[in-house]
């Protein structure tokens, strides 16, 4: 047996161990605290500028952005198509704007999106594929929150917040992260209401996020929530960073209707208006519609990327129950594979789940509770049981959607 000498050095500084306060060994050296947390910035800082470059150096095509959202998202195709061209935009006009950086060249602007259609239908699920494929940071922040917290100027920028963190306090990565608000349309301004004197949750909300639209460096309260005096603040750039907002815009097709009927009577009543689809007046929304939503026009102006998303049809759902790479199916075929059981249903029930998601006005949301309260009893019994096989039938099915919870599903 060999006698390993006692080295006291660190094999990287050569500082003794006298003068370090750890020396950690390996086989055949030894390091020091200092060169441990030197090393580890070094490492730190490689993959940041690595991870950085990613979205510059392969810039994936509109339809290769398009493909990929394909395996994630049912149906939907225009909105597809009009998000996969912004976002490759998008990161084109940074990689662009960055190499001809005091040029007086061109510089692109910002093109932010604004998506709307009825809950449910996808829009955070879209916003959520795009971020994902990007590895870029991503957050989802509800504009109704913004409202809530009621005085303006000081909260919205806590928005970012969320996104710093989603970073882990990265700030290079953050400003070129992407941002969906939700229920966009929560903070219209109610200017026809005499009833509201202060409107701390339309206007006024409007106008701070206005500054974080269209690109300004924004004091962001690490922690979140309101400005503190004593809290250091981190300076965010919101040049770069992509902003998706999506709402439901409810009752914003009598709107679209109007419009589009002061247009007929104005002209001679003009061809293709009796084409219109009355069942699915969204995919008519313009600009001008949002504003008379009550979208101030400047916040209008820096969402210049307006798509619509469709209402999803029975078959739109049942594709959204199997055929997504990640579908509700799947996962629930997946948690019960983790304890060895075979899981199958009967071709009707999945039919059954979409026609009560149907029946509810659950939409695609719906599905998964659905599925819950009808799997959750198998859930609790098949891990402790021997039963390797589970085949859910339509007669199980309807038994536990009979139940008590399935009235609760009514109420919600
Ligand atoms: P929205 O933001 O429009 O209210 P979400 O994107 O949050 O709706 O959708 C809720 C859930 O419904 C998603 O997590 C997903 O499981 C499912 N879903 C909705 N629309 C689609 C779709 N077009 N393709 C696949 N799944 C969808």
């Amino acid at each position: 047996m060999t006698k390993r000498k006692t080295v006291d050095s660190c094999s990287f500084c050569g500082r003794k161990r006298s003068e370090v306060q750890i020396l950690i060994s390996g086989i055949s050296s030894y390091i020091c605290e200092n060169c441990i947390e030197q090393a580890s910035s070094i490492i730190k800082n490689e993959l940041q500028s690595s991870s950085a470059s990613i979205s510059e150096l392969r810039l994936m095509k509109p339809i290769e952005i398009k493909n990929h959202i394909d395996q994630y998202v049912i149906g939907q195709d225009e909105a597809k198509k009009v998000l996969s061209v912004a976002v490759y935009n998008h990161y084109k006009r940074i990689t662009f704007n960055k190499k001809h950086a005091g040029d007086d060249d061109v510089e692109i602007e910002k093109s932010n999106i604004i998506l709307v259609g009825r809950t449910g239908t996808g829009k955070t699920l879209l916003a959520r594929t795009i971020a994902k494929m990007l590895k870029v940071p991503f957050t989802i922040v509800d504009a109704t929150v913004l409202t809530e917290a009621g005085y303006v100027g000081e909260d919205i920028e806590s928005l970012l917040t969320r996104l710093l963190q989603a970073a882990d306090y990265d700030v290079k990565a953050a400003e070129k992260g992407i941002v969906f608000i939700d229920e966009i349309d929560k903070i219209a301004r109610k200017g026809d209401n005499p009833s509201i004197t202060r409107d701390v949750s339309g206007e006024g909300v409007q106008q701070g996020l206005l500054k974080l639209l269209e690109g300004s460096i924004v004091n962001v309260p690490p922690q979140g929530g309101r400005k503190h005096p004593d809290q250091k603040m981190i300076p965010v750039n919101t040049k770069n960073i992509l902003f998706i907002c999506g709402g439901a815009f409810n009752g914003i097709e009598k709107i679209i209707g109007r419009r589009l009927n002061t247009k007929v009577v104005g002209y001679s009543a003009s061809k293709g208006h009796e084409n219109l689809n009355k069942d699915n007046m969204l995919q008519y929304v313009a600009p001008q519609d949002l504003r008379s939503f009550g979208l101030i026009p400047e916040i209008v102006g820096r969402l210049p990327v307006l798509t619509n998303l469709n209402p999803l049809d029975k078959s739109a759902l049942l594709d959204i129950l199997t055929k997504p790479k990640n579908s509700i199916v799947r996962q629930y075929e997946k948690l019960f594979e983790m304890d060895n059981v075979k899981l199958t249903f009967e071709d009707a029930v999945l039919e059954y789940i979409v026609d009560k998601a149907i029946e509810f006005k659950l939409g695609a949301r719906g599905l998964r509770s659905i599925c819950e309260t009808v799997m959750v009893d198998a859930m609790f019994d098949f891990p402790s049981s021997d039963n390797k096989k589970f085949h859910v039938t339509m007669k199980y099915a309807k038994e536990k959607l009979d139940s008590l919870i399935a009235e609760k599903l009514r109420a919600a």
